[in-house]
Parts: structure tokens; sequence; C-alpha cells
């Protein structure tokens, strides 16, 4: 996966929150553009959704799977939700939903999927979490 020129900027105002997911005109792909065409098919809720919790700033977009949307850093790696500290350390790797009854679950960033196994790196960080919560 490589950086794109797609970006979502967010915005906080005295209204609330602000999304920007304008399709950049100097896109390679023009209007076959897959990056444009997800952003179009999911709702706003869904890309608020991408960027919940992080701070105001902008962030490269990617995809992911074959119908969901990413971000991405500089360097094209996925960027992983942010979760609440009360997140269990061996939740799924995806959706922060506990083992025990995860099921089939949907997220922006990986469409349908079981539960998936976290690494070590996020059961640390929710671990730590934890601990300071
Ligand atoms: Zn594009
Ligand atoms: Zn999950």
């Amino acid at each position: 996966m490589t950086a794109t020129p797609h970006t979502i900027t967010v915005t906080t105002t005295d209204s609330g929150r602000d999304y920007d997911w304008t399709h950049p005109t100097d896109c390679p792909n023009g209007d076959t553009c897959e990056i444009a065409r997800r952003t179009r098919l999911l709702s706003s809720w869904n890309m608020a959704a991408l960027v919940d919790g992080r701070p105001d700033g902008t962030y490269h977009l990617g995809l992911y799977y074959l119908t969901a949307l990413c971000l991405i850093d500089e360097a094209g790696l996925m960027l992983l939700d942010v979760e609440p500290a009360s997140v269990a350390p061996d939740a799924c790797h995806w959706c922060a939903t506990p083992k025990d009854g995860h099921g089939h679950q949907w997220t922006v960033q990986a469409g349908w999927h079981d539960w998936v196994q976290p690494t070590q790196d996020q059961i640390n960080a929710r671990t730590l979490a934890r601990r300071a919560a």
C-alpha cells in the first residue's frame, strides 16, 4: 500500500467536529478512483468513526480489504483505531470487542470479521491504559 493524495481532515468547531474528505483533483485515478468510490458508499458516520478519538489534523486514507477504508501513515502503514481505556487486553484486534460474544462484527477498517487475536503491542498498550485509568 502506498501513500496517496487522499486525506481526511478533522477540525473541532463550536458545533462539533467537522470532517472534510473532498476527493483531490490531482488524483491519478480520476473518476475511477477506488478510494473516491468507497467514500461515496460509506456514511458520514462511518467516515467520522475512522478518526474517532484522534486529535484534529489531516490523515491519509487507504484501502482496506474489499470495501473498507482505513487511515494510513506516511509510509502507507495502517493506523489502528483509537480505543477507550476500558478495553480488555485480549479483545479483538480490529473492533475491541471481547472474545466472548464477539461473533460476526463489522467495522469500517476491517469489514466483516470474526474475533482476531490482538498483537502483543496491543495487549501491552491496553494493559497499560487500564492501569492508568
Ligand atoms: Zn482518488
Ligand atoms: Zn472484532
